[in-house]
């Protein structure tokens, strides 16, 4: 019979240094607007590290009716 204690322990470390790995991701909330008509169509979040600048992302403006640049805006 397997060492069925230790395999449990492992798996909660396992899931404790998943939940600290979580925490150490920053997650960035941002408004993205719409670069034609100006409105804020998006709130999502973003990476700080992968995108330290301002994100500028093609997405459907509902009041354009299209598909529109839009910004990180604050
Ligand atoms: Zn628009």
């Amino acid at each position: 019979m397997p060492n069925f204690r230790d395999k449990k322990h492992s798996l909660l470390q396992r899931e404790k240094l998943h939940e600290i790995m979580e925490v150490e991701v920053v997650r960035t909330r941002i408004t993205l607007a719409c670069t034609e008509c100006k409105q804020r169509n998006y709130n999502t979040t973003k990476d700080k590290k992968a995108h330290p600048d301002r994100m500028e992302t093609k997405k459907y403006c509902r009041f354009c009716r299209t598909h529109t640049l839009h910004k990180e805006t604050k």
